[in-house]
């Protein structure tokens, strides 16, 4: 039986345990490392920022108000959907619930019985260099005792999150700037913003929805990004602007050479993929965004028992991870055989080039947006396991149209999916 360890018991780690143990003949009992008290990840929201009471930097980049942008619809696991009745009908649902359905998800499966809590993975070193079919070596520390610890695995899934340190592009003049700056990993709560000219950089979902609920008590709010302008009606202290160049004293200097007065400027840039337990044995690095030397966005090309679950961005989450999971675990048997090690980089070859050719910056190495669903198909033809029902792309497709459009008001529609190709929207009689 092949002994399997997990890092981190955020949504990506429970789905790992669950698919690990619903194969007892051939998987032992995974071991699930969480340096956290508690299992959830990104779902536990905390007011602190900083450092946590280990002194270790604030894993979650939750914020207080947070409601999902995706309809709990789509987002659940596929064996396990959100109950549709709970939550008052809503389908955009405050992140407490979306921690609780973690939390049933975890009781439903007996996860917890998995998980070493409290146990922080130091390092990870492969057992045989150079051997591809090299197990692990591993090193944890208890948080509570400070004990140390190593054990030996055959396979590793690496399932630490994505979503917790700060990507800050380097801005000339912001040293200089004398208003406040923060990342949207440390925003909590719009409270401190009343009254406040603020910028927010970055046009993604954070930028989206942290500048919707700052506009609802700043003087004035600015959008800046460089993809094209959403076509919704923004609240009347809010606009839409280019990127920013530089800051000029208390100034955003813009691309287009326009120039805003600001209190604050917050980035919703992103964030980095950091390994910081990997030993350099593992070989593996970040370049532009790009975690290398992986096959399909997943697994270690020179050690292919070694794989990194959630790291494609833009995408549904949750069915993600288990699709993910559920290819490593087959291609750990013989459900699965991988292509050889020059076939699957000549594959991740391919596919950066052709993001190239669709005119991707090359830091969008793991951007799947639309890609997603053939990238879903692919894994789920390769492992033999279930496609994605054509519903939940056409739902997830018709919300990302309707959040452009409408970016106050999209997360107050109500949907049912009502078969493998068909969803409703509802109306408030049927959600009350
Ligand atoms: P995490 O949830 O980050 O879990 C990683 C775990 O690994 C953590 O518990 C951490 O403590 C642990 N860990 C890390 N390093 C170590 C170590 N060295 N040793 C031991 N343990 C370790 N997704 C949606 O589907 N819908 C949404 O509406 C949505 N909104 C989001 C809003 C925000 C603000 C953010 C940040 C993300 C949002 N997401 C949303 C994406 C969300 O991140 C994913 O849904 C998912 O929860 C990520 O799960 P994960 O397991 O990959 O990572």
């Amino acid at each position: 039986m092949l002994k399997v360890a997990v890092i981190g018991a955020g949504a990506a780690g429970l789905v790992a345990a669950r698919l690990l143990s619903a194969e007892p003949a051939v998987f032992a009992p995974p071991v699930v490392f969480e340096q956290a008290a508690t299992i959830g990840g990104t779902w536990v929201y905390t007011d602190q920022v900083g450092k946590d009471r280990h002194g270790l930097p604030i894993h979650s980049s939750m914020y207080r108000n947070l409601r999902t942008n995706l309809p709990k619809e789509v987002m659940g696991f596929p064996d396990f959907p959100f109950k549709e009745t709970s939550y008052n009908g809503k389908s955009f649902i405050f992140h407490e619930e979306v921690l609780d359905y973690l939390r049933s998800y975890a009781s439903e499966f007996n996860l917890e019985r998995f998980i070493s809590f409290e146990t922080r993975v130091e390092q990870v070193t492969p057992l045989s260099v150079g051997d591809p079919r090299s197990g692990w070596s591993i090193t944890t520390r208890n948080l509570a005792t400070g004990a140390a610890e190593n054990r030996h695995f055959d396979a590793l899934l690496v399932c630490n999150g994505h979503y917790s340190v700060p990507a800050v592009p380097n801005i000339p003049g912001l040293k200089e700037f004398q208003g406040e700056v923060l990342h949207s990993h440390d925003y909590r709560f719009p409270e401190p913003y009343t009254g406040k000219r603020i910028i927010l950089l970055g046009g993604r979902a954070s930028g989206i929805d942290i500048s919707m609920e700052v506009s609802k008590v700043a003087k004035q709010v600015y959008l800046a990004h460089n993809q094209p302008p959403f076509p919704a009606t923004l609240p009347d202290n809010m606009r839409q602007t280019v990127g920013i160049e530089r800051m000029d004293g208390s100034e955003a200097v813009l691309l287009d050479g326009s120039r805003v007065e600001v209190d604050v400027l917050m980035f919703c840039t992103g964030y980095e993929f950091v390994f910081p337990f990997l030993s350099s044995e593992c070989g593996v690095s970040v370049v532009d965004r790009q975690v290398r030397p992986l096959y399909k966005h997943l697994v270690h090309t020179e050690y292919p028992r070694m794989a990194f679950v959630g790291l494609p961005t833009v995408v549904l989450p949750f069915p993600l991870f288990h699709k993910q999971v559920q290819f490593f675990l087959a291609s750990l048997t013989d459900r699965l055989q991988l292509p050889s090690r020059a076939e699957m980089t000549e594959d991740t070859v391919r596919d950066l080039q052709r993001r190239l050719e669709m005119g991707m910056p090359r830091r969008y190495a793991h951007f799947l947006g639309p890609l997603q669903w053939e990238y879903f198909d692919e894994l789920a033809a390769m492992s033999g396991t279930a496609p994605m029902p054509p519903a939940v792309r056409e739902l997830y497709d018709e919300v990302h149209v309707q959040r452009c459009h409408n970016l106050s008001g999209y997360k107050d529609k109500a949907f049912r999916i009502t078969g493998p190709d068909s969803f409703v929207e509802v109306t408030d009689e049927v959600m009350n």
